[in-house]
């Protein structure tokens, strides 16, 4: 499991500061939940200029015995954390609730490493990953730290046209190559067609992007133990209802609990969501006389889409496949489900292995499952209803634009108008079945 340099006061989760020591608790109001209870002096920090707050905290009734606050998010995933990151990055109290750490094994976010790439054959998702782009550039400067690791990335296979046509129209940089160029210029790997080669392309070293977000955030983390359900207040805001029976209330709830979001809100039930599915990783070790230029990312388009990236800081590849796995009940899955590897799916990535990676040994040094929270068109989920955002649905290709979607998360919060149309990523949307949205 990830170790993240955070000290647990009740069940608070405080982050240390880039120096290592202890931050001040960031608690906007009393916590009385069991097990937790501490305060700190009301926040001194102003809302910048232009910034509205929607409804001023005062206006609103707590629930009897509860505590309220301005906004809270749910979960601690890529989402959930960028969300609150954003909103306190302009002036907002935020409290991010989660039933997990960052990082969990059943949390869609976890592991080391994550694609980045601007390459959709979809304009809208080029334009999405150029403004994710410069965000992740932004936490980059706030955190100090490396977060996008740019190793370039290599295209091939099904529908090449469409991916050239979107860049192009998108404005995103790429090099179509011809099936020898592709071949001399990427001997370690058996590529035998034409390719597009996109050099912007990186991995995100997904852990530390969590940890960033959690320390240069300025907002509380609370592992209380999972939130039941949330529920729209008839004078407005949002009565949070937790497992152990405590509750909270909010003026705004941002419910980023993956899979699971939805479920927290019985009156929502929207067609787009489809059920979570079980993906199979490997990782695999160069073969002991391989000459190492470690191969780029690759993405196989094509019916199950095999995909690889190296982890950065070792010499591993790691594998996956994009085609949805098991298909699963997210309420009931548990640590054995995850732990348990799925022989045909870890079949098909040994025999990609050995068909695409001549220098890597074809059986894996380690195996991983990870949960993929699908709509039945592969488009997010990106809406309000009432004084309920949700952000979920990423279907397996959301944590590159963890800090866009997050800032449109808080615009949806906060009342402003969001960078991007988001139609597209309603609950109500009319669909059709796998959309353009595609592999990871
Ligand atoms: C194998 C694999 C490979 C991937 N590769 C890529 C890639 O290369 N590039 C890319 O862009 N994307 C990739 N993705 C997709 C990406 O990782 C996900 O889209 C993203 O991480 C989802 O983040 P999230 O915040 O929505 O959900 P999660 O990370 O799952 O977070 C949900 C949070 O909600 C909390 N929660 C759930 N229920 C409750 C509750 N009732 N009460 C309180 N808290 C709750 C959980 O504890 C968790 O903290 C991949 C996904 C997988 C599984």
């Amino acid at each position: 499991m990830t170790h993240y340099d955070l000290e647990r006061v009740g069940d608070v989760l405080v982050p240390l500061d880039p120096h290592g020591t202890a931050s001040s608790p960031k608690l906007p109001c009393q916590v009385d939940h069991p097990g937790g209870a501490y305060s700190r002096p009301s926040p001194t920090r102003g809302f910048p200029p232009g910034v509205r707050k929607i409804v001023d905290v005062s206006e609103r009734t707590p629930v009897a015995g509860g505590e309220h606050c301005e906004c809270v998010v749910i979960g601690a995933g890529i989402l959930g954390l960028s969300a609150a990151w954003s909103l306190t990055r302009r002036g907002h109290e935020v409290v991010v609730l989660s039933a997990h750490e960052p990082g969990h094994a059943l949390s869609g976010s976890k592991g080391s490493a994550r694609i980045f790439r601007l390459s959709y054959p979809d304009p809208l998702y080029v334009a999405m990953a150029l403004a994710s782009q410069d965000r992740w550039q932004e936490l980059e400067r706030a955190s100090d730290r490396e977060l996008l690791h740019t190793t370039g990335q290599v295209s091939f296979g099904a529908d090449l046209d469409a991916l050239v046509a979107a860049m192009d129209a998108g404005g995103a940089p790429f090099e179509p190559l011809t099936a020898g160029e592709t071949r001399a210029r990427f001997p370690q790997m058996q590529i035998t067609g034409p390719a597009v080669y996109e050099a912007a392309s990186g991995v995100l070293r997904a852990d530390a992007c969590l940890d960033a977000l959690l320390r240069t955030g300025g907002f509380s983390l609370r592992a209380p133990g999972g939130v039941r359900a949330l529920e729209q207040m008839p004078q407005g805001g949002v009565r949070i209802a937790f497992h152990d029976g405590a509750a909270m209330s909010a003026d705004v709830v941002l419910n980023c609990a993956g899979p699971g979001a939805l479920s927290l809100v019985p009156e929502l039930s929207a067609p787009v969501v489809a059920a979570a599915s079980l993906q199979q990783v490997v990782y695999l070790s160069p073969l002991p006389a391989a000459a190492q230029q470690p191969p780029p990312i690759f993405i196989e388009w094509g019916e199950d889409m095999v995909y690889g990236l190296p982890v950065v800081g070792t010499t591993m590849m790691k594998l996956s496949h994009h085609t949805p796995g098991l298909a699963v009940d997210v309420s009931s899955i548990g640590l054995d489900d995850i732990e348990r590897d799925d022989p045909a799916l870890t079949d098909l990535l040994r025999a990609a292995a050995a068909r695409l990676l001549p220098t890597f040994a074809a059986e894996p040094v380690a195996t991983e499952r990870c949960l993929y929270d699908n709509t039945v068109d592969t488009d997010f989920v990106i809406d309000r209803v009432g004084d309920i955002v949700i952000g979920c649905g990423t279907s397996g290709h959301g944590f590159k634009f963890g800090p866009l979607i997050g800032a449109l998360l808080a615009d949806l919060a906060l009342g402003s108008t969001p960078s991007f149309d988001l139609a597209r990523f309603s609950l109500g949307r009319s669909f059709l079945a796998r959309g353009a949205g595609g592999s990871s």
